[in-house]
């Protein structure tokens, strides 16, 4: 009997929990001896494959080299490695990195830079404005900034408050602009937004054009735009950035699961100069207060290099064009399911009869019963409510793709 409490998970249900013993590419393979493909990417995070020969040897090799070391007043190789690395890929504007462990970190980061960022410039500001049916992460700063619901009831009496403006749904976008632009008129430190894509919130989609119009609006009333790429960064929307697909540069941009290939945890939070130059000073109390003992962990940085130098040499961009190809192909013709939407790397769609209320979603009935027979099948799906999508590895091949589509189709059928 195991003392683990995990994540997500109802003990009192006696979900079974399956013991993974390795990885390779885009399958799991179980004490019990299955093959599983991992259709989410282990939740996000693995973007060219599990156990990459090249990301497994940094991390072995900087293992042995240096492993850990304070990072404040410090700095070491892998970490600056990483800092150009991003610079030479990411907008111009973002000059300054600053690392830290998790997405939810590094929106907690996002959200403490724009603060100090008004109070240096006299000026305090402390309103956020976030986006209906958002996720930042879990954390309660992050939570504050996330869609409110049955994830957060209990914590809801320590959440700040926010000022939210509606999910820009096809045909309801001018009610979104408009919400913003009188948020933005009435003073706001920063907005926060997931770019092109809710992933937790239903891997729900919204247009680049409103993308950059809302983008806009933020830079004419001087709000500043945190990009939480957290998701959609490292390829997964079709471009390295959601963002690039808008032409945004975002003031504030948050990075997390892809960075490291999705092999070892590590985030970085980047700024633009002025955000930088607001703490910048000879006075010790306009230093940015923050850090953890794991800042810029040298292997979580030597995994991120690694990951970096496969973006430089290797085909992730073909890859990554033809697993978009491969995934609405097979979602085309796929029968019995409702708002069928590919973009990118990610294929949704919502299964049922649609009687699941907005909010409650994801407790709906069908989510455990979709999850168990996929479990069944050898696929790892995790449905979002009755939304299920697929976002497998980029290194997945057609048969794999094959395995994952007629399973669905079997449960769908079934259910
Ligand atoms: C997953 C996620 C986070 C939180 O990241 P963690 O590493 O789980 O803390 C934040 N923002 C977005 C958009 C995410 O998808």
């Amino acid at each position: 009997m195991s003392s683990i409490w995990h994540p997500f998970t109802q003990h009192g249900l006696q979900e079974p929990i399956p013991c993974v013993v390795r990885a390779e590419g885009a399958a799991l393979y179980t004490a019990d001896g299955r093959r599983v493909i991992d259709a989410i990417s282990s939740w996000w995070v693995t973007t060219h494959g599990h156990a990459h020969p090249r990301i497994a040897a940094a991390i072995r090799a900087q293992a042995e080299r240096l492993d850990q070391m304070i990072f404040a007043g410090w700095t070491h190789e892998p970490a600056e490695e990483v800092a150009a690395g991003l610079r030479a890929i990411m907008p111009a504007a973002l000059t300054r990195v600053f690392f830290s462990d998790s997405g939810s970190t590094s929106v907690e980061v996002a959200l403490k830079m724009a603060l100090g960022y008004w109070l240096a410039r006299g000026e305090p500001r402390h309103r956020i404005l976030v986006m209906e049916h958002g996720y930042h992460g879990d954390t309660i700063g992050a939570m504050s900034v996330g869609q409110r619901g049955v994830f957060n009831r209990a914590y809801a009496p320590l959440l700040f408050d926010v000022e939210t403006v509606p999910y820009p749904a096809a045909g309801h976008e001018q009610a979104t602009l408009d919400a913003l632009e009188r948020a933005c008129a009435a003073g706001a430190a920063a907005f926060i937004v997931e770019p092109l894509v809710l992933g937790a919130g239903g891997m729900l989609f919204y247009s680049p054009d409103m993308l950059a119009r809302m983008r806009e609006i933020c830079a004419h009333h001087g709000v500043l735009f945190i990009a939480d790429e957290v998701m959609t960064g490292w390829g997964r929307t079709g471009t390295l950035l959601a963002c690039e697909q808008a032409g945004v540069v975002p003031d504030i941009l948050c990075l997390s699961k892809g960075l490291t290939g999705g092999a070892v945890p590590l985030a970085v939070t980047m700024a633009s100069e002025p955000i930088f130059a607001a703490h910048w000073s000879t006075d010790r109390a306009r230093m940015f207060f923050h850090s953890s003992s794991y800042t810029a962990n040298p292997i979580a940085c030597a995994a991120a290099a690694a990951n970096l130098a496969i973006w430089r040499d290797e085909p992730v961009r073909v890859r990554i064009a033809r697993l978009g190809a491969a995934q609405a192909m097979r979602l085309a013709a796929l029968e019995g399911v409702r708002n069928k939407r590919v973009l990118g790397t990610i294929a949704a769609f919502e299964v049922g009869a649609g009687e699941v209320g907005a909010g409650e979603g994801y407790l709906a009935d069908i989510a455990p019963r979709l999850l168990a027979a996929f479990r069944e099948r050898d696929v790892l799906l995790r449905p979002l409510g009755d939304t299920l999508y697929v976002m497998p590895p980029y290194c997945i091949d057609d048969a794999d793709m094959d395995f994952i589509y007629n399973a669905i189709s079997a449960v769908i059928a079934r259910d």
